[in-house]
């Protein structure tokens, strides 16, 4: 098989435990000299992803992670940005490769708004370098994420309330856009028709994929409920990652 671009939650990995011989499949894809990334919506570094991959056998070298912070370097590099005003945590502003500066920014870049002393005065600096023209994008559109059965918010309602303010558009980078695809495409170096996206979710994964013009396969795992094939219409449905072994893809 070739040119994957592979989902890691749900379809490899559910919390620490491997599915279905995830590890075997991997393996065997390094082993054959396969072309494919691990994507994931997680802005984490790719060492605290590589390790987690680790204690379920699987080892990956970092450059085959991809994440939203990947996917938005690319675009840093593509425009020739130097300076950008970064909302996140330490260990997340440090792997974009830009100086982080609230001084003249050419970009705004919304990480995670979960950390401590982020208020009011920060949301309306943003609000402010909006509406001067400085364009906004974000790692994730997700409004909120669950945790012990709990919503917490997430970056994608900062961006709601953003682009509800300003009127202006907050592009993302993560999945389910375009731009996260395509950059992944691109980091793999193949025709689009010629890229296979595995994953669990029928909206991030398999649509994601289908808008970029991918292939798709759903696997019934993680986040798969009975019937999702009908709403993701994928290329090819399976139960389990080592079914694809055998296949010619
Ligand atoms: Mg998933």
């Amino acid at each position: 098989m070739k040119n994957l671009i592979i989902d890691i939650d749900g379809t490899i990995i559910d919390g620490n435990r491997e599915i279905n011989n995830s590890s075997l499949f991997i393996n065997k894809l390094e082993n054959i000299g396969s072309n494919f990334i691990l994507a994931t919506n997680s802005i984490k570094s790719h060492e605290v992803q590589v390790a987690r991959l680790k204690k379920i056998g699987i080892n990956v070298e970092a450059k085959k992670i991809y994440t939203p912070i990947d996917s938005i370097n690319l675009i840093i590099k593509d425009k020739k940005i130097s300076n950008a005003m970064i909302i996140g945590t330490h260990e997340e502003i440090c792997q974009i490769k830009v100086n982080n500066t609230i001084k003249n920014p050419e970009v705004v870049i919304l990480l995670d708004f979960e950390k401590e002393k982020f208020g009011y005065r920060e949301l309306q600096l943003i609000i402010d370098k909006i509406e001067n023209g400085c364009p906004v994008i974000s790692a994730s559109g997700s409004p909120y994420y669950l945790k012990d059965g709990k919503k917490h918010l997430d970056t994608g309602a900062f961006v709601t309330l953003i682009e509800s303010v300003s009127g202006k558009r907050v592009e993302i980078l993560g999945k389910p856009s375009n731009k996260y695809f395509l950059n992944a495409g691109a980091i793999l170096g193949s025709k689009n028709d010629n890229v296979y996206v595995i994953g669990d979710d029928w909206n991030t994964d398999i649509l994601g994929a289908k808008n970029a013009g991918f292939r798709s396969i759903l696997i019934k795992s993680g986040k798969y409920r009975r019937g999702d094939e009908n709403k993701g219409k994928p290329d090819f449905l399976v139960d389990n990652l080592t079914d694809l072994l055998d296949s010619d893809m």
